[in-house]
């Protein structure tokens, strides 16, 4: 095709890395922004691929799927963690970044990228031709209405919260116990058990524990759901008589729990569990610090930390195939948050799939399926095959990647999944002569 064009729209992480990706391989790109007249409720600056929260891309480790997830993209050059890289704060072994240095290098790029032409308008319909949407969690109103239409249904989610997930074997089950309340259905349930000690000890911490400040248009939004830490101040017993209630959840010594933490099972594969009525505003360090002060609970690792935000998201596995394309409508594809992924780096592996699938869809070339082995392809694959009926956003993690074929320790099972990921990245790259950095 001569000069072909692909309109981005949204210059957030997944747009920019999108616009990159295509220019790179001789694709014009129109990139609509339209923060210069109208930002969302939680944009500050003009900049693009703004931080709106926290400044940390999570862990650089091959221990945990993130720094897998940011491995794979490093191979694959990708702009947005190039930039992290070289403007990185000191994070221990997470990568965290200086945001405004990170966002003003990278919209010094993209506008001076001769392949990319800057569009400062808000984007209401999506204009003919191929299209990558990249609008967000807080996609504009008017865009959102138009997306549900052509969706024909209401599958742009309003996900207003969510409690903390945590990794089934990182739980101690010397401590903890399967259980369902009076025994009523299958024991699905892993309780933590809490003497009155531990839960006055806990209690302590938790009502002193930091929060992210609520925006103003999230308090109108969450009126009808409180945080579990907010049930906590307002009363010692408030979370007895809720979340946290021990009725009918004896121990199988058969004594009576003070208090009992219960988590439920959140993947077919049983390898993740959400911690019930958790949802929570509190910053994600306190997040994990005042649930690993829970018995059974010391070593948790959490793979999606509880959130409180507007994030307008679609039902990936109705809408979109395994290259973020829309079924119906094959020249529109979707990246990012509204795609249905959770978290930064994790918007950017989403857009760097769709940039690579849309540029060969142009280019006449056959779609590329990441393999299920690796970090990108795994997101890719929960989002084309979850069951729509309960689908949620999910963080980088390694529940959703195929089980090893042999046991192995837990240390060596997680380095033995981030080379098998690493290895087949690069063998699908060689396979389809893509350009390593
Ligand atoms: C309040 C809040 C806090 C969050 N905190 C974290 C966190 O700490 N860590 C984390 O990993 N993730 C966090 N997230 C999720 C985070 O937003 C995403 O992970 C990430 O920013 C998504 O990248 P994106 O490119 O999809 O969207 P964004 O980065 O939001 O970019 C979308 C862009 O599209 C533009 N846009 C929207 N509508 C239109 C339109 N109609 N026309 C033109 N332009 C448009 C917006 O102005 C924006 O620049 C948070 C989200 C919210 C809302």
């Amino acid at each position: 095709m001569k000069n072909p064009i692909v309109h981005v729209i949204g210059a957030g992480l997944a747009g920019v890395e999108a616009s990159y990706q295509l220019a790179k391989r001789g694709i014009h790109v129109k990139l609509y922004e339209m923060k210069k007249n109208k930002k969302s409720p939680a944009h500050k600056s003009e900049n693009f691929a703004e931080l709106v929260c926290s400044n940390s891309f999570r862990s650089n480790s091959l221990q945990n799927a993130a720094g897998v997830l940011k491995e794979e993209l490093r191979i694959l050059d990708s702009l947005v963690i190039q930039c992290a890289d070289e403007f990185q704060v000191p994070a221990g072994s997470a990568l965290a970044v200086d945001r405004d240095l990170f966002s003003e290098a990278l919209t010094k790029l993209i506008r001076n990228n001769p392949m990319i032409e800057v569009i400062e308008e808000e984007v209401t319909v999506l204009p003919e031709g191929n299209v990558i949407v990249a609008t967000g969690p807080l996609t504009s109103d008017s865009l959102f209405n138009y997306i549900k239409q052509i969706t024909e249904e209401d599958e742009l989610f309003f996900f207003d919260a969510a409690a903390p997930i945590i990794e089934f074997e990182s739980i101690d089950m010397t401590k903890a116990y399967f259980k369902s309340r009076y025994d009523k259905g299958e024991a699905t349930y892993i309780n933590c058990p809490m003497t009155k000690q531990e839960y006055d000890l806990w209690y302590e911490e938790l009502i002193k524990a930091n929060c992210v400040v609520p925006k103003d248009f999230e308090l109108k939004v969450f009126e009808g759901c409180m945080p579990f830490e907010e049930i906590a101040r307002r009363g010692y017993q408030t979370l007895l008589f809720g979340p946290m209630k021990p009725v009918g959840l004896r121990k199988p010594d058969g004594s009576r729990p003070y208090a009992v933490v219960q988590l439920r099972q959140d993947n077919a594969t049983a390898s993740l569990y959400n911690i019930v009525g958790f949802q929570t505003h509190l910053t994600f360090s306190e997040q994990l610090r005042i649930i690993r002060l829970i018995p059974g609970l010391e070593n948790a690792n959490i793979v999606r930390y509880g959130v409180m935000h507007r994030n307008t998201y679609i039902n990936a596995p109705k809408i979109l195939n395994e290259y973020y394309q829309t079924k119906k409508y094959p020249q529109i594809f979707f990246a990012g948050q509204l795609s249905g992924v959770e978290g930064y780096v994790e918007s950017v592996g989403s857009a760097m799939v769709a940039s690579i699938n849309m540029a060969n869809m142009i280019h006449n070339k056959p779609f590329i399926s990441f393999p299920v082995e690796t970090a990108l392809g795994s997101q890719a694959h929960y989002l084309a095959t979850a069951d729509p009926a309960f689908f949620q956003p999910m963080n980088a993690n390694f529940g959703l990647f195929p089980a090893l074929t042999q046991q192995h320790f837990k240390k060596q099972r997680k380095d033995l999944m981030a080379q098998r990921s690493l290895d087949s990245l690069k063998k699908m790259m060689e396979e389809q002569s893509i350009e390593k950095r």
